[in-house]
């Protein structure tokens, strides 16, 4: 059993975030200073749980972790180092959050596998979210609020935690994922939290479970034949919850209903906004059947072929293609459209009894409208999408109309 060249003092106490220390050893790691110290209250990242931050001697420090073969503590610092003999400050709020995320995980592994018969995986501990990972598919709600409940009520009880050494080939009762390759300590570390749980780690916990505060179960996903409970715990549950608060408030203010009933009158919004939406397309048809028969009788017939030519502006491309179909519905009608605006649209159409390539003549006048792009068929031919204005869109439309005419 190899021991580590630092000797890591938040094993025995996670609660000092002041202390003294001697620096080495140190090197450069990626361009960094990076310093050893004799002994260190910094958490190196690991178990699932990150690296503590804070400062040594005014430095920041920005990364801490285990070093491959010797397990020393190395801390990767902003800026060099001159003296050997050092102060350290670890961010106690950071420090704190993770105890609490932590100690919280091992209640909820141990309340899901009392009220669920449910095993814990994997874990995992970040500033943004909080997972386990069940080895089970699916869970039913109730066993989900039984192990919420089960974990509550730890807290509420307060439960002393201890951490203690145990001999590594006497593990009976003792929750673990798998036996570490490698010890840092005398023994192997187990964290006690009296008569409930009993699990072998190696990070920082809370002395009692009321400290925790509360844990707050927020979504389940399934993922393949796991499921992934994510979870907040104190200070992160409390900012949880007044955000979603936030979010009702407004929600029944702006629904002027109660909380229980925003789930109904968010369906009854959508329903109401689809029946409007189909009620909106039926009036715009109507409207589309009124304007091309008006065009149609407006148009003057020449050789027995009637040109309508209209410059729009800021009108919808599909039901500028809507109008053109209900024009040449009539034969002898070629309907040459065009809206000006941010996305200018052209649409060149032919009756069915006629016989001009609206394609090539799209071809022909896209050219005045820029960039634009388009085609279709020899009886109907789009394109555009480019800013143009009416001045534009005119000049493109009476290139087409001289063309046909020639
Ligand atoms: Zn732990």
């Amino acid at each position: 059993m190899d021991k580590s060249l630092t000797q890591r003092l938040y094993y025995d106490d996670s609660y000092t975030v002041d202390f003294s220390a001697q620096i080495v050893e140190r090197f450069t790691i990626e361009n960094r200073p990076a310093v050893v110290l004799n002994q260190t209250y910094f958490y190196p990242t690991g178990g699932g749980q990150p690296n503590d931050l804070g400062k040594i001697n005014d430095v920041a420090v920005v990364d801490v972790f285990t070093r491959d073969g010797d397990s020393a503590v190395v801390h990767v610092l902003e800026d060099e180092i001159e003296t050997d003999a050092v102060t350290g400050h670890v961010d106690w709020a950071r420090r704190f959050d993770y105890m609490q995320h932590h100690t919280g995980q091992h209640i909820l592994t141990q309340a899901f596998v009392q009220a669920a018969n449910a095993n814990t995986v994997s874990f995992h501990l970040s500033n943004d979210s909080v997972t386990i990972d069940l080895g089970v598919a699916s869970i039913a709600p109730d066993r989900v609020n039984a192990a919420e409940d089960l974990a509550n009520q730890t807290i509420y009880e307060n439960r002393p935690i201890t951490a203690r050494l145990i001999d590594p080939n006497d593990t009976e009762g003792v929750r673990m994922r798998r036996m570490p390759g490698h010890l840092v300590t005398d023994g192997l570390r187990v964290i006690d939290i009296e008569n409930f749980d009993l699990t072998a780690c190696g990070g920082t916990h809370v002395a009692h479970t009321g400290e925790i505060g509360i844990i707050k179960i927020i979504k389940l996903e399934k993922r393949g034949d796991k499921t992934r409970v994510e979870f907040r715990c104190g200070g992160r549950a409390l900012r949880d919850y007044r955000e979603k608060n936030s979010t009702v408030n407004k929600l029944i203010a702006d629904l002027t209903c109660a909380p229980a009933e925003v789930n109904q009158a968010v369906t009854r919004l959508q329903d109401d906004f689809k029946q409007a939406q189909r009620a909106l397309k039926a009036a715009t048809h109507q409207l589309l059947d009124f304007e091309s028969e008006r065009l149609v009788r407006a148009a003057e017939e020449k050789d027995g072929v009637r040109i309508i030519k209209v410059v729009f502006s800021g009108r919808d491309a599909g039901e500028l293609r809507l109008l053109a179909n209900r024009l040449i519905e009539t034969p002898g009608v070629i309907a040459l459209l065009g809206t000006a605006g941010d996305k200018a649209h052209l649409v060149l159409a032919r009756s069915a009894n006629l016989t001009q390539d609206m394609n090539v003549l799209l071809k022909n006048v896209l050219p005045h409208l820029g960039d634009a792009r388009g085609g279709g068929q020899p009886s109907l031919a789009q394109g555009g999408g480019v800013k143009a204005d009416t001045t534009q869109v005119q000049s493109a439309l009476d290139e087409a109309e001289r063309v046909l005419s020639t």
